[in-house]
């Protein structure tokens, strides 16, 4: 991922944001209610929409230093704990609301049919993820993680129909927007939609390393070492930090 790249593509390119604000702009209205049960995960994200939240970030960094640790203990440790999404605030609201990615924007909508599909994949790849890290590195996953399961939500009440056929046809629009980044060389093939924290932690470090950082946090959450794991969310916390100092300079 070629970060800087896809801010100056952006910044040249008007027509991008234009396009990406019309695809969030067919998402009917709704009344939300605000419980949060959805905000509790890493939702994905293409990458035309980090570029968004990060141009949103650059003019409040004060978001960024109030969620740096968040990001970090997420990160290390999404697959060990049940969190809320880092971006959750202080208050129980988003902190990125203006720029949140399609998912946020679509969850209330779906029904239960659709919801339930998929469930069921992402299901399906804890259970293999719990399978590997028990296998490579004798990580046992905690069962609350590995089938969590966010209820279908009940509670929103939309302005509009939505079907999953029109969900889809908004994600084909997005793809169609990163295919530009794509072929300007910000990200490869592999990196379209991604988990919105991968994207945070890849831009302020390699992958391996985080892979690393990951896998020593993971082992120290189940050996109970309390101490060497605030200190490797330190250490992610001051890159993360770090890195936006740097961004919000230039
Ligand atoms: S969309 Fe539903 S589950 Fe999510 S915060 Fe709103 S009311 Fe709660
Ligand atoms: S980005 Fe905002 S709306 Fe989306 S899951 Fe996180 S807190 Fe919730």
């Amino acid at each position: 991922m070629n970060i800087q790249k896809g801010l100056a593509l952006m910044n040249e390119e008007a027509s991008i944001i234009e396009k990406l604000q019309v695809v969030y702009e067919e998402v009917p209205s709704g009344h939300c209610e605000g419980c949060l049960k959805c905000c509790t995960e890493s939702v994905n994200t293409f990458f035309v929409e980090y570029v968004n939240i990060l141009r949103f970030l650059t003019d409040y960094p004060q978001i960024i230093e109030a969620h740096a640790e968040k990001i970090s203990r997420f990160f290390l440790l999404e697959m060990m704990e049940s969190m809320y999404c880092p971006f959750v605030d202080d208050r129980g609201r988003c902190a990125i609301y203006p720029v949140r990615p399609l998912p946020c924007r679509v969850f209330g909508h779906l029904n239960v049919e659709d919801y339930q599909d998929n469930y069921e994949k992402v299901l399906a790849s804890n259970e293999a993820l719990a399978e590997y890290y028990q296998t490579t590195y004798g990580l046992t996953l905690p069962e609350e993680v590995v089938h969590r399961k966010i209820p279908h939500c009940k509670s929103f009440i939309s302005d509009g129909g939505l079907t999953i056929d029109d969900r889809d046809d908004m994600v084909d629009l997005l793809f169609s927007l990163d295919s530009k980044f794509l072929m300007h060389g910000c990200i490869t093939f592999e990196e379209v939609n991604q988990s919105l924290i991968t994207w945070f932690i890849k831009q302020v470090m390699p992958l391996e390393e985080a892979g690393d950082l990951r896998i020593q946090a993971m082992q120290s959450k189940q050996s109970g070492d309390e101490r060497g794991l605030e200190s490797l969310i330190e250490k992610a916390t001051y890159k993360i930090n770090n890195c936006f100092a740097n961004l919000c300079k230039r």
